[in-house]
């Protein structure tokens, strides 16, 4: 078979029909993608690469097939976030208090995915610790939009978006703290979930906010974001806050017709809420008319859409920024020079080591963290710092729960802008502010997506955001699927791609 040029096209649900055929080998498509991540090295997608490991993995995966292993996605290549620890390449969380440092063992999720028979090509660049929102906290290099060479990807997923837009890769995982799958995907025109809190376990992700941490997939499409899932979720008893669900095929779940549904209306009886939140005056002209028409396609797929409202949605934001850094600050306790990772070359006695070792180990953005959240957990401001966001988080999720009375998904925006420009951020509360609609998700637990919805200003990606009840991220991709068999938003590559 001669080498072809096409297959980075390839979705991932293509590329398994294809292995599935034997019209293409995993060994081939490894080889293609792996020579494509080279040829785009100037992205700054990936940390790490290791052709040998992926290339094993591949002829391990055409050894399987060779048997009769029909597993779905049995030798598909994808690339992991460097959030997830890994035996076979470093684990960094793009920091250097890490850099180098090999872990004794696979994350649940990498674990998973290894034995559905993906092959893994290497480790995506990241915000430091998932810190951010730009990918311009990496202590590595940073990632460049594929759409704009001069726009951030968003992050902090920020590598494994670029590479799903760019097409270095089919799919890839990412974690969301407050949004970091979803804004990412949003912000380069692709698609990702983020599972209910304890469908994936986090047991081998770098902890940056226990209670808010969550792995999901990045893809081009809603069928791979579910193939994936199904491959990646479930319980894990070595994860305290994994939940004992049933396994689900969400790829099946995801073209199963609802109930009353017909061919050309197949969302027919799906009820839409649209908190009025989303919708106010911080959100961009050109991100509210390409989201408005993404919902105009929804209703004449049979959906309804009723106005509802997120009243606490504005608090999400001091209330994420003081929760999030408090269980970072008690997380990032380990990265003390003494277990793993860094160490400072020469210091006086023990604490001028851990001083000098943190010092030099840790980023700006990690260090404004720490220092946030060991303020907001300290004796005396713990009453009113970190108590008082707890009870919000409660109350915000109880907003979730009154909304979803009257609707059965809800949907919005994912960011109030298209991509900024690189180095743009004033200071880091810009950012922090542009999290306000991935947040509220973030802090009840809940199941959210982003979906190409069009183009914005400058022609930058726009994403939709659907956020669905507990463990309904069926429905979530049942709808984003039906949106994108209707429409080609999430097939369009930028250019040069
Ligand atoms: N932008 C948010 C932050 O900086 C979310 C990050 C994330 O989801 N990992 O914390």
């Amino acid at each position: 078979m001669s080498a072809r040029h096409d297959l980075h096209n390839l979705t991932l649900a293509e590329q398994a029909a294809q292995l599935a055929a034997k019209a293409v080998s995993s060994v081939e498509l490894t080889q293609a993608a792996l020579a494509r991540v080279q040829a785009h090295d100037a992205l700054g997608a990936f940390l790490s690469v290791d052709a040998d490991v992926a290339l094993a993995q591949a002829a391990a995966a055409d050894a399987r097939r060779a048997q009769g292993d029909a597993t779905a996605l049995l030798g598909v290549p994808i690339a992991h976030k460097d959030i997830f620890v890994t035996t076979d390449f470093a684990s960094t969380a793009a920091s250097k208090m890490l850099a180098g440092y090999r872990s004794p063992f696979d994350a649940t999720v990498v674990a998973k995915l290894k034995a559905a028979g993906t092959v893994t090509l290497g480790k995506l660049n990241c915000d430091e610790f998932a810190m951010g929102s730009a990918n311009e906290n990496s202590a590595y290099n940073k990632v460049i939009n594929p759409w704009d060479a001069k726009r951030i990807p968003g992050g902090s997923s920020g590598g494994s978006a670029a590479a799903v837009a760019a097409r270095l890769v089919g799919g890839a995982t990412g974690t969301d703290t407050g949004g970091s799958i979803r804004q990412p995907a949003a912000l380069t025109g692709i698609t990702g979930i983020k599972p209910t809190y304890g469908r994936c376990s986090r047991y081998g992700m770098i902890a940056f906010a226990s209670s808010l941490d969550q792995a999901g997939p990045m893809a081009r499409s809603a069928e791979d974001c579910a193939l994936l899932l199904s491959a990646m979720s479930g319980f894990d008893e070595r994860d305290a806050t994994s939940a004992q669900r049933p396994a689900e095929d969400f790829a099946a779940a995801l073209k199963a017709p609802r109930a009353g549904a017909t061919a050309d209306k197949p969302l027919q009886g799906l009820r839409i809420g649209l908190p009025k939140e989303f919708f106010g005056a911080g959100l961009a002209a050109d991100v509210n008319g390409a989201v408005r028409a993404a919902l105009a396609e929804l209703e004449k797929l049979g959906a309804t859409l009723v106005d509802v409202s997120l009243p606490r949605t504005e608090l999400s934001i001091p209330v994420y920024y003081i929760i999030a850094p408090a269980e970072a600050s008690s997380n990032l306790s380990r990265f003390d020079g003494v277990k793993f990772g860094h160490r400072a070359a020469q210091y006086k006695d023990l604490n001028d080591m851990y001083a000098k070792t943190r010092a030099e180990g840790f980023g700006p953005e990690v260090k404004r963290r720490i220092m946030i959240g060991a303020y907001v957990l300290s004796h005396g401001y713990y009453d009113a710092y970190y108590l008082q966001a707890q009870k919000l988080r409660r109350m915000i999720a109880d907003d979730f729960q009154a909304a979803f009375k009257q609707c059965d998904v809800i949907a919005g925006p994912v960011t109030p802008t298209v991509a900024r420009p690189v180095g743009s951020a004033v200071d880091p509360l810009a950012d922090y502010l542009a999290d306000i609609f991935t947040l509220p998700a973030s802090l009840a637990g809940l199941p959210g997506m982003s979906v190409p919805a069009g183009f914005g200003e400058a022609g930058l990606p726009v994403g939709l955001q659907l956020i669905g009840n507990y463990w309904q991220e069926a429905a979530l991709l049942h709808t984003a699927h039906a949106f994108q068999q209707a429409t080609d938003w999430h097939t369009r590559a930028p250019a040069g791609f």
